[in-house]
C-alpha cells in the first residue's frame, strides 16, 4: 500500500524503514505536518501516516476522501486532533498505537518531578562553572509525600507503581477504578479531594471535550500552597494562562510540563535562531520553578519500536482486509 507519512523525522524514518521491509508497503516521508494547507500531497496514496501535532478536522478530512484516503493511521495514542464523527462520515478507517510504552511516559514524569525537586539541571550547569555552592538548591524528600494520579489508565498505573516505589501516598481519580492499584494501596477519591490533599498531581488522563482546561484557575485555588502539577499527558488539560497566574501568586511551586497547549506551532522543530511569537511560552520559561520538555516522554528506543511495528501492522491489516484490532471509531 502507499503511504504517505507526514512530520516525520529521521527517528521515525529509522524505525518505520526497518519494519517495513518484510511488508513493503510504499512510505513516502513528509517534514511537513498533515493539515488543510498540505491535504494536497496525498494525491495518488491510500493511505496517511500521522502524529500528535497533524490536524485532522473536518475539512482536512473531507480533503483527504477527494484524494481517495483510505485509512488513517495515527503514531500515537491520544486521538484528540482527529474528528472521528468526519472520517465515519467520509468511509475513512482510523487505526492507532494503543499501547507503545508506558513505563516511557511515566518514567519521564518521575524525572520531571526528581530534577524540578532536586535541581539537578541547575546542579549540572553550575558544577561545570566551578560553582560548587549548594545555596538555593534545596529539595524535599519524596518519601511520605502524597501524589495524586488524575487518570489511572495505562500510564497512570505505572507511574503510580514508581511514585509507592519511593514510599509516597498514592490517591487517584479516575471514571473506572483500578482493581491493581487498589491491591497496591492507592485510594481512590474524587477530583477535588486529590487537588485539595496533594503534595505532586500528576495528569494521566486523555484531552477529551470534558478534560479541556481541567486545571484552571478554580482547579489551582483548591490545591496545597506550593503543589507540584505534572502533565505529561496532554497541553490542553492545563489552562495555561492561569497556571501562569498561579505561578506568580506562588500558589504553584512547581510545573513540570511535556506537552504544552499551542505546542504544534513550537515542538518536534530547532527554532533555536528564531523569535518565537507565543508570549506564554515564553513567560512559562522565565519561571526557575518550571521545567519544560518538548514531548519527549514517549521517546525511548522499545517506544519507537513498538509504534513502528504497530503501525506497519496496522497497515498490513487494512491491506488484507482482517479485523483492525487498533480500530477507533467515534463514540
Ligand atoms: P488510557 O486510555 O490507558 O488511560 C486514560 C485514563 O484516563 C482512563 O483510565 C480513563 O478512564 C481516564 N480518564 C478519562 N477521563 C478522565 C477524567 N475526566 N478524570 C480522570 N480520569 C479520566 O491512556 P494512557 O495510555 O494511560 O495515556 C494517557 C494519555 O497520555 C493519553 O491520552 C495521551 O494524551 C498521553 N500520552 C502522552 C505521551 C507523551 O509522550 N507525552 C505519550 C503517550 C500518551
Amino acid at each position: 500500500m502507499k503511504v504517505a507519512v507526514f512530520n516525520t523525522k529521521s527517528y521515525d524514518r529509522e524505525y518505520l524503514n526497518r519494519y517495513n521491509e518484510q511488508t513493503g508497503h510504499i512510505l513516502v516521508y513528509f517534514e511537513a505536518p498533515l493539515n488543510n494547507n498540505t491535504v494536497n500531497l496525498t494525491q495518488g496514496f491510500e493511505g496517511v501516516c500521522v502524529f500528535v501535532n497533524d490536524i485532522l478536522d473536518k475539512k482536512t478530512i473531507k480533503g483527504l476522501a477527494e484524494n481517495g484516503i483510505k485509512i488513517i493511521a495515527l503514531r500515537c495514542a491520544g486521538f484528540n486532533n482527529v474528528d472521528l464523527q468526519a472520517a465515519r462520515e467520509y468511509n475513512i478507517r482510523v487505526v492507532r498505537v494503543p499501547a507503545y510504552s508506558p513505563q516511557a511516559v511515566a518514567e519521564h514524569a518521575a524525572a520531571l518531578i526528581l530534577t524540578l525537586n532536586r535541581k539537578t539541571h541547575k546542579a549540572y550547569n553550575r558544577v561545570r562553572e566551578n560553582n560548587f555552592s549548594l545555596e538555593r538548591l534545596v529539595g524535599f524528600d519524596l518519601y511520605g509525600k502524597t501524589v495524586g494520579v488524575i487518570g489511572t489508565g495505562q500510564i497512570g498505573v505505572a507511574f503510580s507503581r514508581i511514585m509507592l516505589g519511593f514510599g509516597c501516598t498514592v490517591i487517584a481519580s479516575d471514571l473506572y477504578e483500578s482493581a491493581e492499584l487498589k491491591q497496591l494501596g492507592v485510594a481512590y477519591r474524587s477530583f477535588d479531594e486529590v487537588l485539595k490533599v496533594s503534595d505532586i498531581i500528576s495528569l494521566h488522563c486523555p484531552l477529551t471535550p470534558e478534560t479541556y482546561h481541567l486545571l484552571d484557575q478554580k482547579a489551582f485555588s483548591f490545591m496545597k500552597d506550593g503543589v507540584m502539577v505534572i502533565n505529561t499527558s496532554r497541553g490542553a488539560l492545563i489552562n495555561t494562562k492561569d497556571a501562569i497566574a498561579s505561578l506568580k501568586k506562588r500558589k504553584l511551586g512547581y510545573l513540570g510540563i511535556d506537552v504544552y497547549e499551542e505546542e504544534e506551532k513550537l515542538f518536534f522543530n530547532d527554532l533555536s535562531e528564531s523569535i518565537i511569537q507565543d508570549d506564554e511560552i515564553s513567560r512559562l520559561m522565565t519561571f526557575p520553578n518550571v521545567l519544560i520538555t518538548a514531548h519527549q516522554a514517549f521517546f525511548t528506543r522499545e517506544a519507537l519500536e513498538k509504534i513502528a511495528t504497530t503501525t506497519i501492522q496496522n497497515l498490513a491489516d487494512f491491506e488484507k482486509n482482517v479485523p483492525l484490532i487498533n480500530e477507533i471509531s467515534p463514540k
